[in-house]
């Protein structure tokens, strides 16, 4: 075997050249074969050669794979052998695991990690000579383990062939002394093996077992880096059988020619993709270029955006998994979900995901995020069922009650319906088969069908997507191959997995485009500029974590291969680009933005930085280095904007350039050109904020004048929604009349909510009081007369039913929590109880009515008058009212919420109608002349004052009403008016804390002067 050390780029170009010519003897005709490390290697160099004269005719470039199955590859077929995929191998995994072979490890032999560790371990080892796995054996303890488990995986794969069997029966094949080994020889002719990255040893072997038959020529990669070329001179000893020549590896090392440090990786690619456009309207064909990483994140999505974006033509391999398309995600998202417990996050994450079809069409997830959060549905097939029962119950209910919004409820209790039959349908569908892998493989396409629809539905796909479709289909159908075992869902699910963690078809191909991927792809390619990103300490070169199973040390002892190996080929990888390249870039970010850390240099990057015979640069000399003909620096993102490396790649990137040199000289960003309606708007914004008059962004509703409470066909009122302008008019805006609603998912509910624990109270001392009015009035409870153990009997047996009821629904929180404040609740509602007696007792007072509604359910709304004639109609519904013995009423409304100390007002400007308007509406239905007491009850507030709990109020006058009718005339003004500024007085806790401006307290000081919002001021902040 002729063997020949040549330095990475054109010299071993040249070489093979040469090789070639003299494998040739003159016969242009004459077939040989280049064996080369990658497919798109093999493809350039053909067009590279092809491109001299005198060219080539008959010369195939096939990677040694390809070669063995050109020699071998029938005859394993035709044994009956198939493929090892990685699902085979899992499966294969599965059964040692399960089996007695597993000992050490059946602790954890249903883990993935320990499946995916052995599959990984074998992979490695895979190919070794029989001698490494008998001193692995003969070492005893774990390592002798792991031998029998090794040896077990090798007897379950025996009906299976992979690249270790495919070119041991080629090496076989040339090996027999038969016609097969002399054509064998006839029909590859010379064998030139170009730069090989890694030759095991079964793949030696084949090449010796040809050098017998055919005259083969190894052209082995040299980089002038000791540590690099180790990989290489330990194959020149393995093929020559003595020691490798050093002076054939000596020499300098490749550079870069110049360095850029940028402040992200999001600048540094930008700045990459602009200075190789750059250089393509200079004259270099894109195909020339390439941007290779180490294939860590954030590149590879990176540079996707970026250049799809800017629509720049690249061809790039491996920057997603089939897992990450929208078919890969679909098929296994949908065979987590039974697993996973039905959770409710898990099925709106998947839903959101993909375009996953119900009756044909794609399912609203956002609409069944906000209904499944307000039905409370947490996990569990039940809950999905009663839970949105109930809730589209509740919905419907509603539409009863409120005819404006009747077909609005409607709708949504019709969404909660077809959530629920969706999700039903879907446990039914994820039933998976009992059978043989080919039922599951049916079973799966099936489903994947079903989920995602055919060539209709899919016709607006990105081509990507279809064609990772297709992909996943193949991959299914791959799996029925698999044997007549049963996997199960596990198994299943694992080998799937295992099969879409295959890179997603590539829509481009190698030659078009600027070539995009890993910096490995690069060794044997020739081209005119390669830049290197992300050359940042850990990335370059990538070390990989020892085996646990099988570690280095023992891999050393008994002739594996090493882990640690991939350091120096990582290294060598690095060398061999830059030897692709007529010039080389590398660039790295000071910063990752994602995860907010600092991140220094590569060492591989400060040696390209020094200079020969000079010191070594370290990463605090990059620090402060300036910039230099070699050193390209780039402080900021506007810097990478600005920047002189190329011209913007896409419209967005242009006009951002352009304003911002429109801007750094000194002109005012709204008159530039680019700036559209939208972006005037944000200048305007800013503009309007920092002002100190009310504008449209503070709230100024000009021109479009919103629903006025006082329209006579508008909406019926409730003192709430009135009351919530007064506390904040842009509250009242976001939610009354942009209906926008703050949900807690109900998951995420540590304990229950303060508006569900206040529904709780009121329904409990509603049914309370209620089942005493519905007793004959003779028995009724009478003014004094304490309530007694009856009344404690049946308030404990209410309170049980809600809690349960609350509980079921899934509004409690978790149960630890629950369980004190069920506690804290009860104790309030039996002093209330107490505290009761004591009031009845004072007042005189016997209850009259519970939950006294009006307005709702069709039932007549009562109206104020405003003081220019019209009319605000209100419902609503009154906790409670009283008739005492003198014939006036006692008018109750029960807080939950913390007491806050009332105020001389009545109506606490605005923030408090309740009251007023309850006791005008008692009067008015139980027809009183007598006084008319209004009263708050703060149930929740019993240790306040000693432990006498608050209950607040006045007495209904003329005065009051006069008061409360003036107030609610200042807000429909102000609602009218359009009036709607932020009031920060009642921030804490509000829903819309994150939608509203930060410095809304310093912008309602600087505004509040404005005549615009002075009759709202003259309410809020009374002087
Ligand atoms: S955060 Fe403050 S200013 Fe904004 S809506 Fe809520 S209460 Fe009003």
């Amino acid at each position: 075997m002729k063997l020949v050390v040549e330095r990475y780029g054109d010299a071993a170009f040249a070489t093979l050249a040469s090789e070639l010519e003299r494998a040739k003897e003159g016969d242009p005709l004459r077939r040989v074969t280049v064996v080369v490390p990658r497919r798109h290697v093999g493809l350039a160099i053909r067009r590279r050669l092809a491109a001299h004269p005198p060219g080539i005719a008959n010369v195939s470039f096939l990677t040694i794979g390809q070669l063995a199955g050109e020699l071998a590859g029938g005859w394993l077929a035709s044994c009956g052998r198939r493929p090892v995929t990685p699902a085979v191998l899992g499966e294969a995994v599965r059964a040692v695991l399960s089996g007695p072979e597993a000992g050490a490890l059946s602790a954890v032999a249903g883990q993935p990690a320990t499946a995916r560790a052995l599959a990984q371990t074998y992979r490695d080892v895979r190919g070794s000579p029989a001698s490494s796995l008998d001193a692995l054996s003969t070492r005893g303890g774990w390592s002798a383990e792991m031998a029998r488990l090794l040896r077990a995986l090798d007897r379950e794969l025996a009906s299976y062939y992979d690249d270790v069997d495919l070119v041991a029966a080629a090496t076989a094949a040339a090996t027999a002394a038969t016609a097969a080994a002399t054509a064998a020889g006839v029909s590859v002719g010379p064998v030139l093996v170009y730069l090989p990255a890694r030759l095991r040893p079964f793949e030696v072997a084949l090449l010796e077992a040809l050098d017998h038959v055919t005259p083969v020529i190894v052209v082995a990669g040299a980089t002038g880096d000791p540590d690099a070329d180790t990989p290489g001179q330990a194959l020149v000893e393995r093929l020559s059988e003595k020691p490798a020549d050093d002076a054939a590896f000596a020499g300098p090392v490749e550079r870069a020619e110049w360095i850029l440090r940028a402040p992200t990786a999001d600048s540094e690619v930008l700045a990459a993709v602009r200075y190789l456009m750059s250089k393509n309207r200079d004259g270099t064909p894109l195909e020339r270029m390439a941007l290779v990483h180490s294939g860590t994140a954030p590149y590879p999505r990176l540079l996707h955006d970026v250049l799809v974006r800017a629509g720049i033509p690249f061809n790039a391999s491996g920057i997603r998994p089939l897992a990450a398309t929208v078919a890969g995600r679909t098929l296994l998202g949908a065979l987590e979900l039974p697993d996973g417990g039905w959770r409710r996050d898990d099925v709106v994450a998947w839903i959101s995901s993909a375009p996953v079809l119900d009756g044909g069409r794609p399912v609203p997830a956002s609409s069944w995020h906000a209904l499944s959060c307000d039905a409370g549905v947490v996990s569990g097939l039940d809950e999905w069922q009663e839970r949105l029962a109930d809730h589209a119950a509740v919905l419907r209910d509603l539409a009863d009650q409120e005819d404006e919004r009747r077909s609005l409820f409607e709708r949504r209790a019709s969404e909660c319906d077809a959530m629920a039959t969706f999700v039903a349908d879907l446990s039914t569908r994820l039933v998976p088969p009992s059978g043989s892998w080919t039922e599951w493989s049916r079973w799966a396409s099936k489903l994947l069908g079903d989920l995602l629809g055919g060539p209709v539905q899919t016709a607006d796909w990105p081509a990507g997507e279809v064609a990772a479709l297709d992909e996943v289909k193949e991959v299914l159908e791959g799996l029925a191959s698999l044997g007549d075992r049963r996997p199960g869902a596990a198994a299943f699910r694992a080998a799937l997995s295992a099969e879409l963690e295959a890179a997603a078809p590539q829509t481009s191909r190698f030659g078009h485009g600027i070539m995009v991927g890993e910096i490995g792809q690069l060794a044997g390619l020739e081209l005119d500029t390669v830049w290197v990103l992300g050359m940042v300490d850990g990335a370059f070169p990538g070390r990989p974590a020892d085996d646990a199973l099988v570690p280095d040390a023992v891999r050393e002892a008994c002739g594996f291969p090493l882990r640690g190996a991939r350091v120096s080929e990582s290294r060598r990888d690095y060398f061999a680009a830059l030897a692709a390249g007529r010039e080389r870039v590398l660039s790295f970010a000071t910063g990752d933005q994602r995860q907010g850390r600092k991140l220094r240099p590569a060492r591989l990057l400060l040696d390209s930085m020094t200079d020969p015979d000079s010191p070594p640069v370290f990463a605090r000399d990059l620090e402060q280095q300036e910039a230099t003909e070699r050193f390209c620096t780039m402080p900021s993102f506007a810097a990478a904007v600005a920047g002189d490396l190329g011209d913007p790649v896409s419209p967005d990137d242009w006009d951002l350039r352009s304003l911002l040199r429109w801007t750094e000289a000194g002109r005012d960003p709204a008159r530039h050109f680019a700036v559209d309606a939208a972006l005037q708007d944000g200048f305007e914004l800013q503009r309007g904020r920092r002002n100190s008059t009310f504008t449209r962004f503070d709230g100024r509703i000009d021109g479009a004048v919103p629903t006025s409470p006082a329209d006579p066909g508008g909406r019926v009122q409730s003192a709430t929604a009135l009351e919530s302008y007064a506390v904040c008019p842009r509250r009242y805006f976001f939610s009354k009349l942009l209906g926008i609603e703050a949900r807690v998912p109900p998951e995420d509910v540590e304990r229950i909510e303060p508006l569900e624990r206040g529904l709780l109270v009121h329904r409990v001392l509603e049914r309370f009081i209620s089942e005493e009015l519905a007793r004959p009035e003779t028995q009724r409870i009478a003014p004094g007369e304490p309530w007694g153990e009856p009344g404690r009997e049946r308030l404990a047996r209410i309170v049980a039913e809600e809690f349960s009821d609350f509980e079921r629904r899934g509004l409690t929180g978790r149960p630890a929590l629950w369980a004190t404040d069920r506690a804290a609740i009860w104790g309030e509602l039996r002093h209330f109880l107490r505290e009761d007696d004591d009031y009845r007792a004072q007042q005189r007072a016997v209850p009259v009515a519970a939950e006294l509604s009006f307005g709702h359910n069709g039932g007549e709304w009562v109206t104020v008058d405003l003081r220019d004639g019209r009319q605000v109609k209100f419902r609503g519904s009154i906790d409670r009212v009283d008739r005492t013995e003198t014939g006036g009423l006692s008018v109750l409304d029960y807080k939950t919420g913390k007491h806050v100390k009332e105020e001389e007002d009545p109506v606490q400007r605005g923030t408090r109608l309740q009251l007023a308007l309850y006791g005008r509406v008692a009067r008015q239905i139980e027809q009183s002349h007598g006084p008319i007491d209004v009263h708050y009850w703060f149930v929740g507030d019993r240790h306040s004052r000693r432990g006498r709990y608050r209950r607040e109020g006045f007495t209904l006058d003329p005065e009051r009403e006069d008061r409360f009718e003036g107030v609610v005339q200042s807000l429909v003004d102000g609602i009218e008016g359009g009036r709607f500024p932020g009031n920060p007085a009642h921030c804490k806790g509000c829903d819309f804390e994150g939608v509203c401006p930060p410095d809304r307290e310093r912008s309602w000081e600087r505004k509040k002067a404005d005549p615009w919002i002075a009759e709202y001021v003259a309410l809020a902040e009374p002087s």
